[in-house]
C-alpha cells in the first residue's frame, strides 16, 4: 500500500492535534523508511521480478524485521517511546504507536502471501489486492481521500501557503500511486532503489511539515 497510508496520518490528526502532520507521515511508513536501510545492509531481501503483481514488481524475499506483525508492534512502541520522551504527550504517543503497527494491517490488504507473522515463523499472510488493479486504485483512493478531507476539515489554513501546499501535497501523492501503478518498473539496483525512495519520502515529509505549520485547528 502506498497513499492509504498517508490517508490513514491525516486522519490521525483529529485524533492526536497536538502531533504534526509530518511526525504522523513518519509514524505510518516507519518500517517502509526503515526497509531500504535493511536492504543496503543485506539484512532484507527483495528482488524486482516485473509482472510480479499486476500493479508492482517488489517480489518481497525476505523482510520480516520491517514487515512481521510482532515487529510492527515492537516498532509502535519504540517510535512511540521516542515521542513520549521529547513531547510527553501520552495521546499522542498511543495514536503514533497505533499508526506504527497499521502500516503491517493496512500492508495485508494489498500485499501477496509475504507478510510474516513473527521473524521467527515461516508463516505469511496477504490478501493480494496488489493482483486486481482497480480494486487497488480503490482501496488506495477511498481511505486517501478519507483521510484527506478528515484533516482538510479538522484544521484550516493560517495563510496561502497552507492552503496551496496541502493540495500540492495530495496531488504529489495521488501522481505517485499512479506512477507506481502504471510507470516502469524501478531499477534492480539495491542502492539506486535507496536513493530514490529515501529522497522521495524526505521531500514529502518535509512538506507535510510544511502544510501543517501553516494549518491550525479549525
Ligand atoms: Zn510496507
Amino acid at each position: 500500500m502506498f497513499i492509504g497510508h498517508f490517508g490513514l496520518s491525516f486522519a490521525a490528526k483529529r485524533a492526536a492535534p497536538k502531533v504534526s502532520l509530518a511526525t504522523l507521515f513518519i509514524a505510518t511508513q516507519f518500517i517502509d523508511l526503515l526497509w531500504p536501510f535493511l536492504l543496503v545492509f543485506h539484512v532484507e531481501k527483495v528482488a524486482i521480478v516485473p509482472g510480479y503483481t499486476k500493479t508492482n514488481p517488489f517480489d518481497f524475499l525476505y523482510f520480516p524485521y520491517t514487515h512481521s506483525l510482532l515487529m510492527g508492534v515492537v516498532w509502535g512502541f519504540v517510535v512511540g517511546s521516542i515521542y513520549w520522551l521529547f513531547k510527553r504527550d501520552i495521546r499522542g504517543t498511543v495514536v503514533i504507536g497505533l499508526c506504527v503497527l497499521s502500516h503491517w494491517f493496512l500492508d495485508l490488504i494489498v500485499h501477496t502471501a509475504d507478510l510474516p507473522l513473527t521473524p521467527f515463523g515461516d508463516y505469511k499472510v496477504g490478501f493480494g489486492l496488489w493482483n486486481h488493479v482497480a480494486l487497488t486504485l480503490i482501496i488506495e483512493l477511498i481511505i486517501f481521500l478519507a483521510g484527506t478531507y478528515i484533516y482538510a476539515t479538522f484544521t484550516k489554513t493560517r495563510n496561502k501557503i497552507g492552503k496551496w501546499m496541502l493540495w500540492t501535497l495530495v496531488t504529489l501523492l495521488v501522481l505517485v500511486q499512479v506512477g507506481n501503478t502504471f510507470g516502469p518498473a524501478p531499477s534492480d539496483s539495491v542502492m539506486k532503489l535507496f536513493v530514490s525512495f529515501t529522497t522521495l519520502m524526505a521531500i514529502i515529509i518535509s512538506i507535510a511539515y510544511w502544510v501543517d505549520r501553516n494549518r491550525e485547528q479549525a
